[in-house]
């Protein structure tokens, strides 16, 4: 989606207010003894309270065999995103990480933002993987500007993760969002400066650094939907959903 006017604006902003303050109510609740399908249902439960729709719920993604059965994406340890919360329902134990990917459409606008938290005690490093991940995402944001190249956002996630020791997944990353889950373009997390489509002022975009303590190598689970790491080493992952404007990035699901 490209925000053309003010309306537009005001309900971007409204929109990832809303999915933010979901996503904190689930970091709240993460927590040793605690369900997959327990956070599940209070996304989807507080976001039709707020009078809004789940997107990711019913949605199929190109190349996949069935709709998405939940309203949130729940990835533990080795999982690297879109783990289903509330199929092979599983409890959370003490010193796991957990990936929480989340979209609402508030007034026909699509947001998308992820968060991974600490379920209690991690190891040091697990804790360097999570910041250095989420620093990544920081650093690609600050690339988000008028006249920059998609290239740009991709090289800074790129350089933080490897910087930290870590490696960057490189089948999925972010994407145009707004008007629907995934919109062009595809945004690696990985390139180089100055290459990819030119930012332009009023586009809407998912920045989402996927990371690995180990190899890169992913694997697509039997349920179509689970990634994992093939060499089951931990997985981390921030995602939000961005403005682009002429004063800089608007970070529009900020927690
Ligand atoms: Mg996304």
């Amino acid at each position: 989606m490209t925000i053309a006017n003010d309306t537009e604006r005001a309900n971007l902003i409204e929109a990832g207010k809303r999915l933010a303050a979901v996503l904190k109510m689930l970091r709240a609740k993460v927590a040793p003894g605690v369900t997959t399908e327990e956070l599940d249902d209070s996304a989807e439960q507080m976001i039709r309270d707020g009078g809004d729709e789940p997107c990711f719920l019913g949605y199929t993604p190109e190349g996949a065999q069935r709709p998405y059965p939940a309203t949130l994406c729940v990835s533990i340890n080795s999982e690297v995103v879109h783990g289903i919360p509330n199929e092979s329902i599983k409890t959370l134990k003490e010193g796991d990480i957990v990936g929480l990917d989340l979209g609402l459409t508030h007034k026909g606008i699509i947001v998308d933002a992820a968060i991974t938290v600490p379920v209690g005690v991690v190891s040091e490093e697990t804790e360097r993987l999570l910041i250095a991940t989420e620093q990544a995402l920081t650093e690609g944001i600050a690339q988000a500007v008028l006249g920059n190249h998609m290239g740009d956002i991709s090289y800074a996630i790129q350089k933080e993760i490897e910087r930290a020791g870590f490696k960057v997944v490189k089948e999925l990353g972010g994407h145009g969002v707004g008007d629907m889950v995934h919109e062009e373009p595809f945004i690696p997390n990985f390139g180089r400066p100055g290459e990819g489509p030119v930012l332009l002022e009023g586009m809407v975009l998912a920045l989402e650094p996927i990371s690995t303590a180990g190899k890169a190598a992913v694997t697509l689970a039997p349920d179509g939907y689970t990634y994992r790491t093939k060499d089951g080493s931990l997985s981390a992952h921030f995602e939000h959903t961005i403005l682009i404007e002429k004063n800089g990035p608007l970070v529009v699901t900020k927690l």
